[in-house]
């Protein structure tokens, strides 16, 4: 609590989004390009908030600039 948003990741909200019916691991929303994406990291699957189904893929670049937030977020949480 009180901590700063990082950016692109509601860091704060990760456990609300259920986990992954693949990995376990616990969903995470992001924000990708403006468009608020639940999805799992680790698969690379995503949907849009409140849609039960993970059907996009996002590009590899972008799955690692967001691995990369993730792992930032984590540190200094
Ligand atoms: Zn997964």
């Amino acid at each position: 609590m009180g901590r700063p948003a990082q950016a692109g990741i509601e860091q704060e909200r990760m456990s609300d989004f259920g986990k992954c019916d693949r990995c376990n691991q616990a969903l995470i929303e992001i924000d990708h390009y403006g468009e608020r994406l639940v999805g799992c990291i680790e698969c690379n699957r995503w949907s849009w908030r409140g849609s039960q189904r993970l059907l996009l893929e996002l590009p590899d670049d972008d799955i690692d600039a967001l691995k990369e937030r993730v792992r930032r977020a984590q540190r200094t949480g």
